[in-house]
């Protein structure tokens, strides 16, 4: 765990959150600041600062990620989801724990893919 990181404190219990899912290695809670109906966050418990750091050491706790997006917007009703994982500041990552944004019941993909 790293002391000064807000996401390793949700997982450890110290900071509260609307905690949605937990598995053996993350952790699923929804995000405060909500940009879609179902604005979810699946963070491994191992610190990394971001998704690739993550891939890198870690490949099953990445995949474990991944399956916890579904098991979260199947929660929620969703078949059909986004994933966003913002990698490194100037793509817009403020918080340096690896997280994937799942995002349900508007298509941001029309945001900014189309
Ligand atoms: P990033 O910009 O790093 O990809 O996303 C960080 C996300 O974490 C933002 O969407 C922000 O709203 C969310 N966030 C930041 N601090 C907290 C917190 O203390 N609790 C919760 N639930 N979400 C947070
Ligand atoms: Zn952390």
């Amino acid at each position: 765990m790293a002391s000064d990181c807000v996401f390793c404190k949700i997982a450890a219990g110290e900071i509260p959150a609307e905690i949605v899912a937990e598995s053996d290695q993350t952790v699923a809670f929804r995000d405060i600041n909500p940009k879609a109906p179902v604005h979810v966050l699946v963070i491994p418990r191992e610190h990394q600062p971001d998704i690739a750091s993550l891939a890198a050491a870690s490949p099953a706790v990445a995949a474990e990620v991944l399956e916890q997006t579904r098991v979260v917007a199947r929660q929620e009703s969703y078949e059909d989801y986004n994933i966003v994982f913002n990698t490194g500041a100037e793509a817009g990552q403020t918080v340096f724990h690896a997280h994937a944004h799942v995002l349900a019941g508007v298509d941001v993909s029309k945001l900014f893919l189309a």
